[in-house]
């Protein structure tokens, strides 16, 4: 059989980029077109499934348009099956209707509803639990992930060392300045203060191999920060750069607000600086106000004036006040997502979905 395997005619590279083909002689005169990966890999492209997991929070305007970017694209890596999971974050508008209209033309399409709004990160979660894939992508549903890339993403991951494929836009144009620049302050500060490295412009548009899945799931934590988690599993990423998209349609549904508070939760679920700066604060505040009071006693020793100067103690007094509760605030942070931990609620609850093996609430 080796000896027919190897008798084999290369052909040159096909349409999509990196698929390396092989005529393989079976019988005698019968050929047949192998994917030289999978021959090496054992078992053929075709048993391998993708699964694509989107996000949708009042997507309705935009669900159509990336289902039928996907369907066209997917073609094209014809040699694969693919499921497309679309989870529905307890939208308010139509994209749960849209989503069953959908699953009804095609069988791929799995939708999965929320009881309510749980956040983008309980909704990637919810997709990953659900995925069957041996590759499994996340995507927004605004085509600001474009699904022309996804047949480079698989080939990397076919013919390359990598256990996954990750995305970061390297501008930010159409994005608004104030947004921009708190964005690259807050990669800055994350990457400094947590071990786990979080690429500046990274997005959540990222295939991975199933054994990196499994690793995301085994993390558990109530509190998610999937860019966070996907840098703490590790495991061999290349990065795929692309200039930044606008959406399609529809509104962004992140404001200053909700940003900030992504943003601290980050923070708190990656780093324990905050509290060292706490102590640190604790520690240099005792000095001062040691020094402080060796201070005025000499000086009412040598003057004998102990009653001025009680403006500058009552700043003091609210100086250090303010320190306390700021202190007491990260503390508070950190507490509050010990709560929510142990409580171990569940992440999302799924009300409605047409997939009979659903996790409905994890
Ligand atoms: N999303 C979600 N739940 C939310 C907010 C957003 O599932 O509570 C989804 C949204 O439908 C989209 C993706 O997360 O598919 C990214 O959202 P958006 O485009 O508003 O974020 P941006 O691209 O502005 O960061
Ligand atoms: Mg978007």
């Amino acid at each position: 059989m080796l000896d027919e395997v190897n008798y084999s005619i290369r052909c040159p590279l096909r349409k999509e980029k990196g698929w390396k083909t092989e005529w393989i002689l079976l019988a005698d005169g019968i050929y047949s077109e192998y994917n030289v990966s999978s021959l090496y890999f054992g078992g053929g492209k075709m048993d391998k499934l993708i699964s694509i997991v989107i996000p949708c929070y009042n997507e309705e305007k935009t669900i159509d348009i990336i289902c039928e970017a996907i369907q066209k694209t997917m073609e094209k890596v014809n040699d694969f099956k693919y499921e497309l999971l679309l989870i529905n974050d307890g939208s308010s508008d139509h994209t749960l209707k849209k989503m069953q209209e959908l699953a009804k033309k095609d069988m791929r399409i799995k939708y999965y509803s929320f009881s309510r709004n749980f956040g983008k990160e309980a909704a990637i979660y919810a997709g990953l639990c659900n995925a069957k894939g041996d590759y499994v992508v996340t995507m927004d549903a605004d085509m600001q992930d474009p699904p022309e890339l996804l047949p480079e993403m698989l080939s990397v991951l076919e013919t390359e060392p990598y256990d996954s494929v990750a995305t970061r836009r390297v501008s930010r144009t159409g994005e608004p300045v104030i947004r921009s620049a708190f964005a690259r302050m807050f990669y800055k500060l994350i990457n400094r203060i947590s071990d786990a490295e979080i690429v500046d412009g990274a997005r959540d548009y990222r295939l991975m191999k199933r054994e990196m899945v499994e690793s995301v799931l085994s993390l558990t934590e109530y509190n998610r920060f999937s860019k966070g988690i996907f840098a703490w599993v590790g495991y061999r990423t290349k990065w795929i750069e692309y200039e930044n998209v606008k959406r399609i349609d529809g509104e962004t549904k992140w404001n200053f607000w909700k940003l900030l508070k992504y943003s601290i939760d980050g923070i708190v679920n990656f780093s324990n600086v905050p509290l060292m700066i706490s102590s640190y604060l604790g520690i240099i505040m005792t000095f001062i106000s040691f020094l402080a009071i060796v201070f005025i006693i000499v000086r009412k020793m040598i003057f004998g004036d102990p009653v001025s100067g009680w403006p500058s103690l009552v700043c003091i007094i609210t100086f250090v006040g303010g320190i306390q509760l700021f202190c007491m605030g990260i503390m508070g942070q950190y507490l509050s997502k010990t709560y929510m931990e142990v409580k171990k609620r569940p992440h999302y609850v799924i009300c409605c979905t047409n997939d009979d093996e659903a996790q409905k609430n994890k």
